[in-house]
């Protein structure tokens, strides 16, 4: 049976480095004409994967970065162009592109709607000027009504937002102000992350340093359940740890393949890629994978069927992932071929953080036993999850069950390694 396939397309620039982002991007827009020819050459590497249990066309695609909407509309156009003619699209796809305020006007957002992106996912993180100072933001307030209202012009009705919540000192007015805002707009999707200081950026040496104390942990706890009840009462419903959605229709389709494994090619630096077993190259010709990437047999990566799924990901220094895709090889900096029971951690894991839960026939024992014994008591961190299918039986995690989810995931990954 074949699968869905979904394309994610890293865009590694942005204006300026925000202190607390840990993704990969560089300031340097000298750099983004040479990305652009070496992100239709890597696409154009993966053309020939139209055979095996995963198929082109897409299903979903996504520009995300980074800040794609550095790029220009010809640029975007240009990379589009190549992904129908080298991989297809299905009609009617999830076509979606971060877009960050400042970056955007009523003009580009009109260009990329014409090219056929379909979803904006804006990077808003706050309306208070205050917090968009003390992240270090390019945009001001001004510039998120900008981009909403001219995202609404050029015909988005796909739309979702980002917010940040649990900065130092942040008081629960202060988030409900922002919460208040967006729930104004009535936008159909909403995603609220907790600032998290990851190793590495210049927010975690400056907590290190003494510059400032992150919010507690049981006022993030408070915030995350109050951010719950407060958009599940006005309408949304909570169907990931961070998203919020108005209805079925807005949920990210692209995220939602993310937390199924379904398969995606991440092409870009950096970006990594989600194969099932099972692939072929053009010939039909079947190959080992082997100890590493390279240059690889008819430049895909084949896979011995039943070696397991494999997760992939690119180099991330731009010149050496350009002259890899320059010469018509993969730039994978490296590959795992993912173990029974690493599978069964990621299925636990990534069914956890959303709605759909995990079903739990065919794991340990002895999970199934705390499962049961855990909803069966009311202690409100699971319950039984009714499903269509009769022959599952599926847990998913209640709000409160959500704020301890990573707890909760090491608990069961350690019965299950
Ligand atoms: S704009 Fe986004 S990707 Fe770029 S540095 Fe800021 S948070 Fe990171």
């Amino acid at each position: 049976m074949c699968q869905p396939l979904s394309l994610y397309i890293h865009v590694p620039f942005c204006r300026r480095k925000c202190p607390y982002c840990d993704f990969f991007s560089v300031t340097d827009p000298s750099l983004i004409p040479a990305y652009v020819d070496g992100v239709c050459k890597e696409i154009r590497i993966w053309s020939g994967m139209t055979t095996g249990r995963v198929q082109t066309p897409l299903h979903t695609l996504y520009l995300g970065g980074g800040t794609p909407s550095v790029l220009s509309v010809s640029q975007a156009a240009r990379i589009l162009e190549t992904v129908h003619q080298a991989l297809g699209v299905i009609p009617n796809a999830e076509i979606t592109m971060e877009v960050n305020p400042g970056t955007v006007d009523a003009a580009y957002l009109s260009g990329i709607r014409q090219l056929g992106i379909n979803r904006l996912s804006i990077g808003a993180q706050s309306f208070d000027p205050a917090k968009l100072s003390f992240l270090s933001r390019i945009h001001t307030r001004k510039q998120v009504f900008e981009t909403l209202s001219g995202a609404a012009r050029a015909g988005f009705s796909n739309i979702g937002l980002d917010l940040m919540y649990a900065l130092p000192q942040e008081t629960a007015d202060v988030w409900q102000a922002d919460l208040d805002t967006a729930l104004a707009l009535q936008l159909p999707h909403l995603s609220c992350y907790m600032l998290t200081l990851e190793p590495g950026t210049p927010f975690y040496r400056q907590y290190k340093s003494g510059h400032f104390s992150p919010c507690d942990p049981d006022q993030r706890t408070d915030f995350f359940v109050h951010t719950s009840r407060v958009l599940e009462h006005a309408g949304y419903s909570h169907y990931e740890v961070s998203n919020f959605a108005k209805n079925r229709r807005f949920r990210s389709v692209h995220n939602t393949h993310y937390w199924e494994r379904a398969a995606y090619l991440g092409v870009g630096p950096s970006a990594h890629s989600f194969l099932p077993d099972g692939f072929s190259d053009p010939g039909g010709q079947r190959h080992d994978f082997g100890s590493g990437p390279g240059p690889l047999p008819g430049s895909l990566p084949c896979i011995v069927k039943n070696s397991g799924p494999v997760r992939a990901w690119n180099k991330t220094d731009i010149q050496v992932w350009l002259d890899h895709v320059t010469a018509g090889r993969l730039p994978w900096a490296d590959h795992e071929i993912l173990s029974p029971a690493q599978e069964k951690m990621e299925q636990m894991m990534l069914g956890l953080r959303t709605d759909m839960g995990v079903d739990v026939n065919g794991l340990h024992p002895e999970i199934q036993v705390l499962m049961d014994r855990l909803a069966g008591q009311g202690s409100g961190v699971f319950f039984h999850h009714p499903h269509t299918d009769s022959r599952a039986k599926r847990f998913r995690l209640t709000c409160s069950g959500l704020t301890c989810l990573d707890g909760i995931v090491d608990a069961i990954v350690r019965k299950i390694t």
